[in-house]
């Protein structure tokens, strides 16, 4: 049985499936779900994120973490952390950028937050080389410094969506039309939750809210703030967002989000306003695109030294990749980045106020 016949038949049995149930079903099902059984990156796969495109994004994403790591004291040992570590190429060019910082190696414990058990085998390959540790959530990360990188971590994690009906709203479910999964919206009702959002919307408005977030970063934000540590989080989205923005994609397009459960990746653009709130008592930077980021850690010396070892087809791609990790019009201001870190420490490096 597919996974869209497991859907249908829960839906018959127990009724409309709310949308952050049919996320966390279609990409986490143990057995059928999309990260369950897929490695889905690359040109070959289904979507290409920022470390697959260019080494140089995990190589500046690795000496901020470790400029970091310098500000406050060389901390031993301490926890090098991923959230949601896809191939695992980001660690490794972590790994390999920040080998010649003193003490850094020694003194860290690699721990990876991943859910995958197809993803864990291709990170354990790829970390090969390491001792790594995997755990499924971050309340198992160790009682250590903590410093750590989410890149298109939080987008993965599941949302609600809600329709405004005067001072009510109704909550957008996955519901059957004869065999075929359709959208639908559940009853009118009070949300003591979103009463801040009834300022900031009209009758009809859509808007989303991320249930996973508050859980997962108050583990993180607890061991930065006794421990030291600093958190990089890097993901598509904006400051409040307003609208539908769930969006799945297949083969580098983009599908209809109930067309294939478990064969497409479905994410949705992550509520910056929202990770804010769940920072405290740590600080948090101001939310920065991705492309200013880069640009502040050097991406253009980098760039411009690798592009004198390279020549043809290799450096075209280089100078492309480049262009597509910082210009406005690619990721450069699609993506954003956000830094958590001890309210008497520096913001990490790229960050700055
Ligand atoms: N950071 C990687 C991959 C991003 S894709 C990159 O930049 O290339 C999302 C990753 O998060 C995958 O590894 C997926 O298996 C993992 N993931 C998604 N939801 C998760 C959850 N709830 N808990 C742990 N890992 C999760």
């Amino acid at each position: 049985m597919s996974l869209k016949d497991d859907i249908i038949a829960r839906i018959r049995s127990d009724g409309p499936m709310r949308i952050d149930e049919y996320m966390s079903t279609c990409l986490l099902h143990p057995t059928k779900g999309y990260y369950t059984t897929r490695s889905p990156f690359g040109a070959q796969g289904d979507f290409t994120t920022a470390p697959e495109i260019s080494q140089m994004f995990g190589e500046l994403v690795g000496l901020s973490l470790a400029q970091s790591w310098l500000d406050q004291g060389s901390p031993a040992p301490f926890t090098l952390a991923e959230l949601g570590p896809g191939r695992g190429t980001l660690m490794a060019d972590i790994l390999r950028a920040t080998k010649g910082v003193p003490g850094f190696a020694n003194a860290m414990h690699i721990v990876l937050v991943e859910a995958s058990p197809a993803l864990r085998a291709v990170q354990r390959e790829t970390l090969g080389g390491y001792i790594v540790a995997f755990v499924d959530t971050t309340d198992a990360l160790p009682e250590q410094p903590l410093f750590l990188i989410a890149n298109e971590f939080f987008d993965a994690l599941p949302i609600r969506q809600f329709v405004r009906d005067g001072a009510q709203w109704r909550e957008r479910q996955v519901g059957l039309e004869g065999n075929a999964l359709c959208l639908g919206l559940g009853p009118a009702l009070p949300q003591p939750g979103l009463r801040d959002r009834i300022e900031d919307t009209q009758d009809g408005d859509l808007i989303e809210t991320a249930t996973g977030f508050a859980a997962t970063l108050a583990p993180v934000v607890d061991r930065i703030h006794r421990l030291g540590g600093a958190g990089l989080i890097i993901d598509y989205g904006d400051w409040r967002t307003l609208g539908d923005t769930l969006q799945a994609v297949q083969n580098h397009q983009s599908v209809d989000v109930l067309a294939a459960p478990g064969q497409s990746d479905l994410t949705a653009h992550v509520d910056f306003e929202a990770l804010c709130q769940a920072a405290a008592p740590c600080a948090y930077s101001r939310v920065t695109p991705q492309g200013v980021f880069l640009e502040r850690l050097g991406i253009a010396d980098r760039a411009r030294k690798l592009a004198t070892t390279l020549s043809g087809a290799a450096r075209d791609s280089h100078i492309a990749a480049h262009r597509r990790l910082t210009h406005p019009q690619e990721m450069g201001n699609l993506f954003k980045v956000m830094g958590l870190y001890p309210a008497n420490a520096l913001p990490p490096p790229g960050l700055e106020p």
